[in-house]
């Protein structure tokens, strides 16, 4: 080689690894908006030129067809996204034979990065779950609570509790176990309701919120927003210094769509986008972290199919009362985000988050 040659070969080799370091996150959000097809999230940027959605550099297109249907459920939608895998509906964090796959938390855990949740539904339903737990039935959230145990998940924010102790308690476990009492021996500090300072200030390793026993309301009777869940939990992650890995649900979409209930899609659209903002202000500052926002799955058939361009509420119309096969829309911003763009299947998204966190 010549000398030219050797220092053109250096050049080439330094721009590489400059570019793997762009590429490579410290940290990933993920925000999951459950039933959020395109046109939920139309509600927002139609109503709003300058909407946060117009601002992501990379977008990109999610078919969520699950590996033995046409019309995926969340268990395997979220799994896919979790784990690069397609499975069966109702499976959480397994294969379509039942053998568990790697999640998306486990790499972290292997990275020694800290993993997060934040849900408004319970901690052990299916979209979380798939983060975490192994299971052939998403309905067994009493399985799924003791998984939690097991996974050492740094944050969570949900409701829920009634899973993690026994029926003589009021909860909903028939092993007589509660899992309160393995928590606190854990060195978990267990919080109950939202209370932002309580989170901040405790100094455990982990924490658990529980936001309610019972299933948190529509987003006007909750008394907090998806956001400043997210901005919490991302003030207790964003401490280690390897990074983490968070994911947030705007679970209640999905309900909200299953239901035909227009009122409430526009408010849970409206609180999940609240978390976007939360998320892509620490991403702006941070400048080392990837957020992605997607869908497990589009509910509802929703068009938006009359109203008037200076309008911001539309009337909409439902082709379904339950999910359709209709590809959802991915949002990314950050290191590694022009992964993101092009039409793939959500099994191809989550391995390519698989990778990101490998790299
Ligand atoms: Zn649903």
């Amino acid at each position: 080689m010549t000398v030219k040659n050797f220092r053109i070969f250096l050049f080439l080799i330094l721009f590489a690894s400059f570019l793997t370091a762009q590429d490579k996150p410290k940290n990933i959000i993920i925000l999951i908006g459950d039933g959020m097809g395109l046109n939920h999230v139309a509600l927002e940027f139609l109503k709003d030129g300058n909407s946060l959605y117009f601002s992501f550099p990379f977008t990109g297109l999610s078919v969520t067809t699950s590996a033995d249907k046409l019309i995926t459920d969340s268990a395997a939608g979220a799994t896919a996204i979790a784990t690069g895998s397609k499975t069966k509906n109702g499976y959480v964090g397994v294969d379509s034979t039942g053998a568990p796959l790697k999640t998306l938390f486990e790499a972290a855990k292997d990275r020694k990065k800290s993993t997060g949740l934040v849900i408004l539904s319970t901690i052990t339903h299916a979209t979380p779950g798939a983060f975490y737990a192994h299971n052939k039935s998403r309905n067994r959230q009493a399985e799924i609570a003791l998984d939690y145990l097991q996974a050492q998940v740094d944050i969570a924010i949900g409701s829920g509790s009634s899973y993690f102790y026994p029926a003589n308690l009021g909860g909903r476990r028939e092993d007589n176990r509660n899992l309160l009492d393995d928590l606190a021996q854990g060195g978990y500090s267990v919080i109950k309701g939202f209370d932002s300072e309580a989170i901040i200030k405790n100094h455990n390793r982990r924490t658990v919120v529980f936001l309610d026993t019972a299933e948190v309301g529509y987003a006007p009777k909750r008394g907090y927003t998806l956001g400043q869940l997210t901005g919490a939990a991302l003030g207790k992650l964003s401490l280690d210094k390897d990074g983490f890995v968070l994911m947030v649900e705007g679970s209640q979409i999905d309900w909200a769509a299953h239901d035909k209930d227009t009122v409430n899609i526009y408010t849970e659209m409206a609180d999940f986008t609240t978390a976007v903002q939360t998320a892509l202000e620490f991403a702006k500052k941070d400048k080392n972290t990837l957020v992605l926002v997607t869908a497990d799955h589009e509910t509802g058939g929703l068009i938006i199919n009359k109203g008037r361009l200076n309008e911001s509420v539309y009337t909409l119309a439902y082709a379904s009362s339950s999910h359709t096969a209709g590809a959802v829309p991915v949002f990314a911003f950050g290191p590694g985000a022009n992964y993101f763009t092009g039409l793939y299947h959500n099994d191809v998204l989550g391995k390519r988050l698989m990778r990101l966190i490998n790299k």
